[in-house]
């Protein structure tokens, strides 16, 4: 998707959306949880090198816990809930800022009451997320809170 290299000004809309932005599934492949999640390109230019994404989910729905290389930069936009990030759980409200290091699982949650959507920046360029296997899980789970978490009281 490459988005005009001409300057350009597409307007903010009712429920978060953008003029000339597609409402896009989380996530192409279908091999990793995730529920209720919708991504939206904002800025894609090569000349930036990074990507800024607007994702949503709806009440209660979470992305996918996964982990990776390259760096997320986040900032929540709507909403509240929740958000694992390494080894503890962070409540996150509207213009909190996250950093997420490499190779640090995260996993993000609305709260049951409302959507919440973030920004997330990322480079172009980037490796592919790892899921926890079993024994990586589990290992996650050992902390109460992130138990709690992963199974949905955050
Ligand atoms: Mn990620």
């Amino acid at each position: 998707m490459d988005i005009e290299q001409s300057p350009s000004l597409r307007e903010f809309r009712p429920d978060y959306r953008w003029d000339d932005v597609a409402c896009l599934p989380y996530k192409d492949d279908g091999a990793a949880p995730f529920k209720a999640i919708s991504r939206q390109m904002l800025f894609h230019e090569a000349a930036l090198g990074c990507e800024l994404r607007y994702f949503e989910m709806d009440a209660g729905g979470y992305s996918t816990l996964e982990r990776h290389e390259h760096m997320h930069a986040v900032m929540i936009l709507r909403g509240h809930g929740a958000c694992l990030l390494g080894d503890a759980v962070r409540a996150v409200k509207p213009f909190d800022l996250i950093s997420i290091p490499a190779w640090t699982w995260h996993q993000f949650r609305a709260s049951r009451g409302e959507p919440m959507g973030f920004l997330c920046m990322v480079n172009q360029v980037r490796d592919k997320p790892q899921l926890p296997n079993a024994e990586q899980r589990a290992a996650l789970a050992a902390d109460p809170q992130i138990a709690a978490f992963l199974e949905g009281n955050p």
